[in-house]
């Protein structure tokens, strides 16, 4: 674990960025499975709405981590994921949007917003949390990003929203990138291989083949080639280098649980 901390508040247990914490503008973190009400497979800090579990329990669960951060789960505003790259600019009507009020969106992978005490929410069982800051600024997003979102570089789209839509300077920004299946457990097939090869230039990094005609796909490397690219510096990208698959017993990870498993929650708002 590098440039994370792991932290335990009121049985909860979540991880936050050291960088993200010492501009002092925002609440953020990354949650485990442990603090929440959740059983079965779900145990016990479940986010995943429609996934099975018991809606009260997760709406307690939600109360449970904005107390944890300071905020109320009327100030939320969730994504609705579906491995595309779309990025919603969050207002303050937004509030509550997918929780505790009807969500008038769908595809959205990542959230974005300048407005002090909205809590952007994004969910999370093995891809990868990507967490956005400028704190000159003060605009903050997350994205989504599993192999799709990856390959189809959604940190990038997100940088140039910051930028364009926001007047964010490049060196100004910080990403983290959270926990998710790392490059010890994840393989993949040719195909997906295939469309990195098309997408990417430099992959030296990102993909190391095994004996079997599968490959290692590293997502971390991969998404931080793509913000490299778009030109943030190394230094200002910030990977917890935490496997999902490899901390099963305190993180869920679909791939080890074959599916069957609940979903953490990366969160962030601007203090007001
Ligand atoms: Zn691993």
């Amino acid at each position: 674990m590098s440039g994370f901390s792991f932290k335990k508040k009121n049985k909860i247990k979540y991880f936050t960025i050291d960088r993200f914490e010492d501009t002092g503008v925002v609440d953020h973190l990354f949650t485990t499975k442990d603090g929440g009400m959740s059983e079965g497979p779900f145990t016990s800090l479940n986010f995943g709405l429609n996934i099975g579990d018991l809606t009260d329990n997760i709406i307690e669960n939600f109360t449970r981590i904005s107390h944890v951060l300071d905020t109320s789960i009327d100030k939320m505003v969730l994504s609705n994921q579906i491995h595309e790259t779309n990025i919603r600019i969050v207002k303050q009507e937004d509030m509550g949007k997918g929780l505790i009020k009807d969500r008038d969106y769908n595809s959205v992978d990542g959230l974005v917003t300048n407005i002090k005490g909205i809590a952007l929410v994004t969910f999370f069982a093995d891809c990868v949390p990507l967490f956005f800051l400028d704190p000159k600024n003060k605009v903050i997003g997350l994205a989504h990003a599993g192999w799709r979102g990856t390959v189809d570089k959604i940190g990038g789209k997100m940088l140039d929203i910051l930028i364009k839509n926001f007047g964010c300077e490049l060196d100004d920004i910080l990403v983290g990138i959270g926990p998710s299946i790392g490059p010890c457990c994840y393989t993949v097939n040719e195909d997906v291989v295939n469309r990195f090869n098309t997408n990417f230039t430099n992959l030296n990094n990102v993909i190391k083949s095994t004996d079997e005609d599968s490959y290692h796909l590293d997502l971390w490397q991969a998404n931080r080639e793509v913000l490299k690219e778009k030109g943030i510096k190394g230094r200002n990208i910030i990977i917890s280098k935490i496997c999902t698959s490899c901390n099963n017993e305190i993180l869920y990870s679909y791939r080890k649980e074959n599916g069957s498993t609940g979903r953490m929650a990366a969160i962030i708002k601007l203090k007001e």
